[in-house]
């Protein structure tokens, strides 16, 4: 089996039946890239960039933010690199910024929120990004995206920034994909007017099934209901991908499931482009991948997203599929 995946890492990443999706990787840090390239990544799907944020006693500097952007992009030889912006909040605090103490953080004063109202530290991010885009190929997704205005601002901003930097002379990419995060049920619902706008789609489920639930997704006592094969969950994710379809955009995957074995023939059945995982588990998904029909995947995922009532239904459905 290990030899198996070892001859599948300059592999395309193919279905029995010839259709092709890509295989990216998560990432953390610049040197992850390495993780990357090692276990056959076809792209970066998720570079958090956080990390930049939380290694730090101050704001990183526009140069820091550009020396690692630099770094991850030449790493990865023109694959694709999905920078992240900011997500901040949450669970995850930053002693030097100091937010106010909320009820609820995960429903309060994070990611793309606090980018919207601290504008200075965001269009740090946004030049930084832009200066180092000319090393690779560069897209830019927006987290904790819930509604077609916050899209908008972000992306004129973005658009803002890169005019400036282009009249001041500085080289920039032309062709860098500035989506987002789908990962607020609020904005799965709305996917098809979002398409409108965002050049790409990436299903962060870590969130949307915790919001999806109303179930903190750090809580022992509910992560029962952390269910990423419950119906409500599958057509959150059809309704997604068909959306981006519809205006010819492209829907990647970048929370747990992608990875998850079980998920796997599920996402190939719904259209899904783009799964991107933990490095580790990119041969052992393009192994499977290359075991299913599509088109049978896509007749079990129909069934699931319409006749499935439970999550046990959901998985006696692909064992029965994938047998
Ligand atoms: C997600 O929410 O699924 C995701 C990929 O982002 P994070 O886990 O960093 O919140
Ligand atoms: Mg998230």
């Amino acid at each position: 089996q290990k030899e198996e995946w070892a001859r599948l890492k300059d592999a395309k990443s193919v279905s029995a039946d010839g259709k092709e999706v890509l295989l990216g990787a998560n990432i953390g840090t610049p040197d992850d890239v390495l993780g990357a390239n090692d276990n056959g990544a076809e792209a970066v799907g998720l570079f958090r960039s956080e990390f930049l944020y939380m290694n730090s006693n101050e704001l990183p500097t526009e140069d820091e933010q550009y020396e690692a952007y630099k770094a991850a992009l030449e790493g990865m030889s023109g694959k694709q690199v999905v920078v992240r912006t900011m997500d901040i909040g949450g669970d995850k605090e930053l002693p030097y910024l100091p937010l106010p103490e909320e009820q609820n953080p995960f429903l309060g004063y994070r990611a793309i929120r606090i980018c919207l109202n601290r504008q200075d530290i965001f269009r740090t991010q946004l030049r930084a990004l832009l200066r180092a885009s000319k090393y690779g190929r560069l897209a830019i997704m927006f987290p904790m995206i819930a509604t077609v205005q916050e899209f908008k601002d972000a992306k004129a901003i973005f658009e803002e920034e890169k005019a400036n930097l282009v009249a001041s002379g500085v080289e920039v990419s032309d062709d860098i994909q500035v989506g987002m995060m789908m990962e607020i049920p609020a904005a799965a619902m709305i996917a098809d007017k979002l398409a409108k706008y965002a050049d790409f789609f990436s299903i962060g489920t870590n969130d949307l099934i915790q919001y999806s639930m109303a179930a903190d997704r750090g809580n022992e006592r509910v992560s029962y209901l952390y269910q990423p094969y419950n119906p409500s969950i599958l057509r959150l994710i059809k309704n997604i991908i068909d959306a981006s379809h519809k205006e010819g955009k492209w829907t990647g995957m970048c929370g747990e499931m992608a990875g998850d074995q079980i998920a796997v023939p599920l996402l190939l059945g719904l259209g899904l482009d783009e799964f991107s995982m933990s490095a580790t588990s990119i041969l052992k998904t393009r192994s499977l991948i290359k075991k299913l029909d599509s088109k049978e995947m896509k007749e079990l995922a129909d069934k699931a997203v319409s006749d499935c009532e439970t999550v046990d239904e959901v998985v006696s459905l692909v064992k029965e599929f994938t047998k």
